[in-house]
Formats: C-alpha cells, structure tokens, sequence
C-alpha cells in the first residue's frame, strides 16, 4: 500500500496543468495579497492558497469561493500560524506586534 503524496508530483496526482492555469488566471483577477491588503499594504500575490486546507478533497481544491490570493510571506507565516490555531484573523503581525 502507498500514499496517493508518495513519490508524487502535483502533475501526477491530477492537479498539474489544470491547477497551473486556474491559479494564473485567478491571480490575474486578483492580482494582491488579501491579507497585505487588510493591513493596509499593496503587495502583489504570488501563490493562490486554500483558506480551509482541502487535505486532498478535490471539491474543496476547486472551490474558488475558497481560494485567495497570498503573497509568499504571508502563504509561509500567516497560514502556518493560522492552521494551527484554527482561526482566520491573524492576531499578531509577522512583527510578533498585534495587528489591531
Ligand atoms: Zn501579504
């Protein structure tokens, strides 16, 4: 028995092609990072990031309701920090300062 992640690219699980074109068109909507927005900043995204992480559900992945556009600090720090608490507001900068 074998993981479906194991030893597998994006391409090979099915996402490859499809997703490249769904992410370069969705970020050509939306082409800045949300959350550098909410704090009041311009930065323009470069990965598309699931809010609810899809743990390979693919009606979660494609549900573009459930996408937004991240800059990489923020798909690196904030969404670390986010799916471990479980909550979608940040609290603190990536500063270590609150955000409000
Ligand atoms: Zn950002």
């Amino acid at each position: 028995m074998t993981s479906w992640r194991k030893g597998k690219s994006t391409s090979e699980r099915g996402y490859g092609g499809r997703w490249q074109k769904a992410r370069i068109a969705y970020l050509r909507l939306n082409p800045l990072c949300v959350l550098c927005q909410a704090r009041g900043e311009v930065t323009l995204a470069q990965v598309v990031d699931h809010k609810t992480p899809h743990r390979g559900d693919p009606a979660l992945f494609w549900d573009s309701s459930n996408w937004q556009a991240l800059c990489a600090t923020h798909h690196n720090v904030d969404k670390a920090m986010l799916e471990k608490s479980g909550r979608i507001k940040p609290t603190f900068g990536i500063d270590g300062w609150p955000t409000t």
